[in-house]
């Protein structure tokens, strides 16, 4: 049976995964929280990027950026006056789509995206199949580019002198900072710089639970190259990329490549490969970009801000503007694509058992400690292992209901191993521990629990 969009969501909601923002008030469209269980588990995926990004390397360093910046970041990035998607109104709903998505939704077509507005017009207005998906109607007026940039103002008065925007990516904060990084670590090129932080985009069509959203969170990295050697470590980001995604347990088969086509590339890129998810709901759908940034972005803010922005190479005694590959994901996105990929139903003696197969790195909770019964010391002896690992590890602590009803709770949070200390454990100090994925259960000294965990 495949999952659905509407199993997952109410799934999440019931365990306390992700909540609708607002709820209360009836909700807000596209915006999500994360609730005890989400929040470690997002932190798990943010914090498993930045163990294999910046600490298990020599050669990338890390930055938090403001969220706004000046404003002439953005026209020097072009996204002022690029950053668009292009939407379509239908004059018989009043409802506003993403032309794009219109478009490939009606024909099946996937060549739209990177067409120009005039462009899209002319397909809606001559082929039948497009229509409006409320109504049926075929009146829409003309396309026309949408920014996605958020606006605001800094300080009290709202002038346009005082317009800033949210940032829509995190890379620009990067950017910007590549001469204090430079200028205060002992980095040498090839280097990278890595960004965790959210980002907001106006998006025309938000949707997908939290695939689209129009608040979240991404995780960048520019690798700075020296030009030439650029397409080879394009390459060898492809596959460090890959590898963390199927390392981190996702399955291989609903991953693939998608090339951008030469003709499409955005602005800044020479080339741009996708990582996709075969989504169950949606089908392949990004979850990260890599593009070859080329020197793009730091000739732009070399040439807005007047400032130099080279690399010396000491050695070669020369000085150039380093080429750039860029891993860039939202952290959403891939939270969305580890649990869906997660998420079993299975038969087990005649009962269906709802299971969360996440890599333990993932997992919310590393482990569950049940006393058999509330009364001491048998609860002494389990509460005493959890307040010993607990310092350690997120550890549950749960002695409601019978075990079974526990392992099930557990299962479904996608706890590893639940450790049961019972009336045996008090003459022979050993705790029965379960495994998650076979159902296992082994008798091992009480002692051994935490370097058990740690394998
Ligand atoms: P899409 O084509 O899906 O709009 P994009 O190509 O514009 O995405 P990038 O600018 O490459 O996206 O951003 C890098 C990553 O940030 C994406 O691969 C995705 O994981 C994430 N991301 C972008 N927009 C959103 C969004 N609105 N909601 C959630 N994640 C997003």
């Amino acid at each position: 049976e495949t999952v659905t969009m509407e199993k997952i969501v109410s799934f999440c909601k019931r365990r306390g995964f992700i909540f609708q923002s607002s709820e209360i008030y009836g909700g807000i469209r596209s915006a999500y929280d994360y609730g005890p269980l989400g929040v470690e588990m997002k932190r798990n995926v943010k914090d498993e990027w930045w163990r294999t990004m910046v600490h298990t390397r020599d050669d990338v360093v890390g930055v938090d950026a403001a969220i706004i910046m000046h404003p002439r970041v953005w026209e020097a990035s072009g996204h002022v006056g690029t950053f668009n998607d292009m939407l379509v109104e239908s004059r018989t709903s009043g409802r506003r789509y993403r032309a794009d998505h219109l478009i490939e939704a009606a024909t099946g077509r996937d060549d739209i995206e990177g067409l120009s507005a005039e462009e899209m017009t002319e397909i809606i207005q001559t082929d039948e199949r497009v229509k409006d998906p409320l109504d049926g109607g075929r009146d829409f007026a003309p396309v026309r580019p949408f920014n996605l940039m958020f606006e605001t103002y800094t300080g009290p008065v709202k002038s346009p002198e005082n317009i800033a925007y949210l940032r829509p990516e995190t890379a620009q904060g990067i950017f910007t900072n590549f001469k204090n990084v430079l200028d205060t670590s002992r980095v040498k090129v090839p280097f990278g710089i890595a960004q965790q932080g959210k980002s907001f985009r106006n998006e025309i069509t938000p949707g997908n639970f939290i695939f689209r959203t129009r608040e979240f969170e991404q995780m960048e990295m520019e690798f700075f190259v020296e030009p030439g050697t650029d397409e080879g470590w394009h390459e060898y980001w492809l596959e460090e990329r890959w590898r963390w995604y199927t390392d981190l347990g996702l399955n291989p088969d609903n991953l693939r490549r998608y090339e951008h086509p030469k003709e499409k590339l955005s602005h800044y890129s020479k080339r741009t490969v996708d990582i996709e998810y075969d989504f169950p709901f949606s089908g392949w759908s990004e979850l990260e970009g890599i593009a070859n940034r080329t020197d793009y972005d730091l000739k732009r803010h070399a040439e807005f801000s007047g400032q130099k922005l080279e690399y010396r190479d000491q050695q070669a005694n020369r000085s150039y503007v380093p080429y750039v590959i860029e891993p860039a994901v939202g952290v959403d996105r891939i939270t969305l694509a580890f649990l869906v990929d997660a998420y079993r139903e299975e038969e087990v003696e005649g009962e269906t058992r709802t299971v969360l197969k996440l890599h333990p790195r993932l997992a919310p909770v590393k482990a569950a400690v049940f006393p058999l019964t509330k009364k001491e010391p048998v609860s002494t002896v389990a509460k005493k292992l959890y307040d010993d690992l607990k310092g350690d590890y997120r550890i549950a602590y749960d002695d409601g209901g019978s075990i079974g009803r526990r392992y099930r709770r557990q299962d479904e949070a996608g706890t590893p191993f639940c450790v049961t200390v019972d009336f045996d454990t008090l003459e022979d100090k050993q705790v029965t521990i379960r495994d998650r994925d076979t159902m296992q259960q082994e008798r091992i000294p009480i002692e051994a629990v935490r370097d058990r965990l740690k394998a």
